[in-house]
Formats: structure tokens, C-alpha cells, sequence
């Protein structure tokens, strides 16, 4: 596909730079201008924040993000080789991309922002997208660095991510992301649009902060989603039994004969308080 921003088309840089895709590093590459382009804008406006990417690769939504007006982009990738190429974006925006090398998973994402308004938005890595949306869900402070994020995942991550209860994707994700933010699906992505393309379909989640969700101590929170949902199937007077079973049911004022799935977000946090 010719390219709007007069840097060459992705499947070209990817040849010249040998980019093969590792699995390992969960690469599959989305060359479609304009899909990255939809990516980006699911963000918004990108004019007066500063963008957090994690993972651009060969750069394609890099550039949509850029092409879309972000003033400034801090890119973190864990793969060397990409950097190359990277570079040529830099080149080609000046002063408006920043790349890192190095591992998501060990950046301070919090720190980097250093007071600035920011947004995140990635294609992430299948292996580590969950593990960084819980680290941004679970920052020092409240509302946190971050105004957005919006981000690929694969659909069942998703569907997990804005599950609320009664839903069969609805657990410990569902809780906390509910808990926190306002969480929505944007649109899905065939994996014929990537390279190589993937088992699954990937899915866009769009999540923003709530400002004053209920008070809660996330450890307290943890502690009784990780109970309820490690036995799913069980009444809750039963999966709840390590953590008062149905004294701590009787405070918070839940049937203990119902099971996890049914608990709303609302209720799962009067727990956590009660306990
Ligand atoms: N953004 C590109 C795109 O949309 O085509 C590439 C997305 S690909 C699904 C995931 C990217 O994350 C790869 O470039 C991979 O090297 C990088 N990556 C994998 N693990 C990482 C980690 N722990 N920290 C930073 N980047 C990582």
C-alpha cells in the first residue's frame, strides 16, 4: 500500500531491515496503513499528549500516530533489530519520536511520564499484554499517569477485559478493569491483516480512568477475586471458606449461596471492604 507520510511501504522496510517475525517476542505485524491509522484514532486526539507505545516493530502504527498529529511519541521495543528502522521515522519526524530499548515489563512507565498527560496505545506483545494492563491498572496513584489506553489484544483478552458479570469471559480482569475504568471493545481485527497472521481474531480495547472509583484495597480485592473465580462453579460460602466463607458473606450482605460470575464489580468490592 503506498504510504501517506512519504516513508516507504512497511513490507519493504521490513525486507530490507530482515525483520522475519519471532514468534517469541509475539510479533505479528500489522501492515494496513489504514487499520493503524483506525488504531490511533480510537485514541482520540493526540495534538497535547505525549504517546506511550510499547512494542513498534517495524513502526506501522509508530507512523499513524504520528501522521495523526502527536507531538510526541516515546516508543519502547525489546527487539534490537527493529531499531534501524525506527530510526528512519525519527529521522523523518524530528524531535517528535523517542525509541527505548528494552523490556516493558521493567519500564517505569509512571516515572517516564513525569507529570506529563499521556496516552498509550499498542499492538502488544500476546505474551506480556495482560501482565502490562495490570501494571497500569495497578499504579501508586489514583487517577493515574495515563488519560487512555488503547490497545490490541486477542479478542478473548478483550472480551475478558469488559466482561461484567453474568458474562462467561467475566473474572478476575473483568473485576479489576471494571473496578477502575470505563472499558469498551472497539472494533476487531481478521488475522489476515497481520504478518504473519495469528491463530485468533485481535480485538481494540479502549479503556479510560473512572475518577473516583469505590475505595478499596486492591491487595483485599485480589484476595477474594482470586478465590471466588479460582472456584468459578462452587457457592461462595465454599470458595469464600479461607477468607470467612459466610461471616464475611453475612457482613457484606451477599447470598452465599450464589457463585462468582454473579457478583457484580459493586459487590465484590463491599467484600473486599468487609474484609
Ligand atoms: N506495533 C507493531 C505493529 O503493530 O505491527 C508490532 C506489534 S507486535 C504484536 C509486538 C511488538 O512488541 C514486537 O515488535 C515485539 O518485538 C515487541 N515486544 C515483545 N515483547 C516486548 C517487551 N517485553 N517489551 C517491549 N516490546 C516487546
Amino acid at each position: 500500500m503506498a504510504a501517506l507520510d512519504g516513508l516507504p511501504p512497511l513490507r519493504d522496510v521490513i525486507q530490507r531491515h530482515g525483520l522475519d517475525a519471532r514468534k517469541a517476542l509475539g510479533q505479528n505485524f500489522l501492515l494496513d496503513l489504514n487499520l493503524t491509522q483506525k488504531v490511533a484514532r480510537t485514541a482520540g486526539s493526540l495534538e497535547d499528549v505525549t504517546v506511550f507505545e510499547v512494542g513498534p516493530g517495524p513502526g506501522g502504527l509508530t507512523r499513524a500516530i504520528l501522521a495523526l498529529g502527536a507531538k510526541k511519541v516515546i516508543a519502547v521495543e525489546r527487539d534490537a533489530r527493529c531499531l534501524p528502522a525506527l530510526a528512519e521515522i525519527e529521522a523523518h519526524y524530528p524531535g517528535r519520536l523517542e525509541v527505548m530499548e528494552g523490556d516493558a515489563l521493567k519500564t517505569d512507565f509512571e516515572a517516564l511520564a513525569d507529570g506529563r498527560p499521556v496516552k498509550i496505545i499498542a499492538n502488544l506483545p500476546y505474551n506480556v499484554g495482560t501482565q502490562l494492563l495490570v501494571n497500569w491498572l495497578l499504579p501508586k496513584q489514583w487517577p493515574p499517569f495515563w488519560q487512555s489506553l488503547t490497545l490490541m489484544f486477542q479478542k478473548e483478552v478483550g472480551q475478558r477485559i469488559v466482561a461484567e458479570n453474568d458474562d462467561d469471559h467475566y473474572g478476575r480482569l473483568g473485576v479489576i478493569c471494571g473496578w477502575r475504568t470505563n472499558a469498551s471493545m472497539a472494533f476487531d481485527i481478521s488475522p489476515q491483516a497481520f504478518t504473519p497472521p495469528p491463530k485468533v481474531t485481535s480485538t481494540v480495547v479502549h479503556l479510560t480512568p473512572k475518577e473516583h472509583p469505590i475505595p478499596c484495597s486492591v491487595a483485599n480485592l485480589e484476595k477474594v477475586t482470586h478465590a471466588a473465580f479460582g472456584q468459578r462453579r462452587k457457592m461462595l460460602r465454599q470458595s469464600l471458606k479461607s477468607l470467612g466463607g459466610e461471616t464475611l458473606l453475612a457482613k457484606a450482605e451477599i447470598d452465599s449461596s450464589r457463585r462468582a460470575e454473579t457478583l457484580s464489580v459493586e459487590e465484590f468490592v463491599r467484600l473486599a471492604n468487609c474484609l
